[in-house]
């Protein structure tokens, strides 16, 4: 069989679903620039964590080795001359974000959440010498037989000298905290182990290590649910791999295994999914699912209800409202795109409405997709 390239994040993918990661496997390997500069919308989830992310990178990578003056650098940020840096910076980037954010896009909210984990993480490691590399590339590297990563970036590894004792930790910033540490193992265990193995075999001796010890981590940007304060530094510490594991994802590939699962609400192929069953969903004619506990606050999901078993009573300019007749609820449907066809097939990516929510009888929900 030929050798599978890809990168880490697609290899995740197809470690969730083999029509998922083949699907992104085909634009990735024709082009992978122009298909990760693709625009997104500013709304969308990727689009604010990869801003965030460059927010960092740019804070980190000027602050030569100091978390204290990366929150002097991110303060300046919110001034027009270190933004406007900022923009000539990213502008250049590789794989540029796309659109550009605008200073207004840099709110309360964003600075206090990145000042936050800032600071977090400077009463953790400021009073040790540390060393901080940025946005680390990965290219043309062999897995195992078979398996060969052909590019990838590391958000961010941090070296840290404990008087004699040197650890290295490799970060993922993300914009979101994981439900729990099993399902943030299943999905970033492929992608985390390889950024691991990077640093183990090939890039440890570069950083001064022929043996390197340390871990690696999840980091989210994001706030407390309960109190809606920002979280600050949290690690979830994310396992390695063995060669077995990838043998054996390499033969679920070669089996053509679609897994359907909570996953899908971030697959493009939501509306042509191939699985016999199709994507995972709240499907709606089952009234149970109405249940405010059984949707997901934060995250995006994919709703299915099909025209006959609803109504449309209530048409705005991007607000729909549906009624369904047995047993009675209403679904209002809001930030539709304006080609929305309240006839077609009813199948879409949303997020819960704050300001309606979810209760047995009326669910409101966002538009994503
Ligand atoms: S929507 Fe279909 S193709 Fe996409 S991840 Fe889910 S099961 Fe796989």
């Amino acid at each position: 069989m030929a050798d599978l390239v890809t990168s880490p994040t697609n290899l995740a993918k197809y470690n969730a679903c083999f029509a998922w990661g083949d699907f992104n496997q085909s634009s990735y390997v024709g082009n992978l620039e122009s298909a990760s500069g693709n625009s997104l919308s500013k709304r969308e989830p990727r689009w604010i964590g990869l801003f965030l992310h460059r927010i960092l990178q740019f804070c980190l990578e000027k602050s030569e080795n100091s978390f204290a003056n990366a929150i002097d650098i991110l303060t300046a940020l919110r001034t027009e001359t270190t933004w406007a840096a900022f923009i000539d910076e990213i502008d250049d980037d590789q794989i540029p974000l796309s659109p550009l954010p605008e200073f207004s896009d840099f709110g309360e909210t964003q600075f206090q959440d990145l000042r936050s984990l800032l600071f977090e993480m400077n009463n953790e490691y400021g009073r040790y010498p540390t060393e901080f590399y940025c946005e680390e590339e990965i290219t043309d590297f062999k897995i195992i037989d078979g398996l060969i990563i052909r590019l990838g970036f590391i958000d961010f590894i941090m070296k840290v000298d404990y008087g004699g004792e040197t650890e290295f930790s490799v970060i993922d910033w993300k914009s979101s905290v994981p439900k729990s540490n099993a399902s943030a193992q299943q999905k970033f265990g492929v992608q985390m182990d390889i950024y691991w193995r990077w640093l183990r075999d090939k890039l440890g001796k570069k950083l001064g290590s022929d043996d390197p010890v340390g871990g690696t981590y999840l980091v989210p940007i994001s706030r407390k649910k309960d109190s809606g304060q920002p979280v600050g530094f949290v690690e979830i510490e994310i396992d390695e791999l063995s060669d077995d594991d990838y043998k054996s994802l390499l033969s679920r590939i070669a089996r053509m295994e679609i897994t359907p699962g909570e996953h899908c609400s971030f697959c493009d192929l939501v509306q042509h999914c191939p699985s016999d069953d199709g994507p995972f969903r709240y499907d709606l004619s089952d009234s149970e699912k109405w249940i405010g506990s059984s949707i997901p606050r934060d995250s995006q999901f994919i709703i299915d209800f099909s025209s006959r078993e609803c109504r449309l009573i209530e048409q705005t300019q991007r607000k729909f409202v549906f009624k369904f007749d047995n047993p009675e609820r209403k679904l209002t449907i809001f930030g539709l795109p304006h080609d929305f066809n309240p006839d077609g097939h009813h199948r879409m990516v949303v997020k819960l409405a704050r300001k309606i929510g979810a209760a047995r009888n009326r669910l409101g929900v966002w538009f994503v997709r």
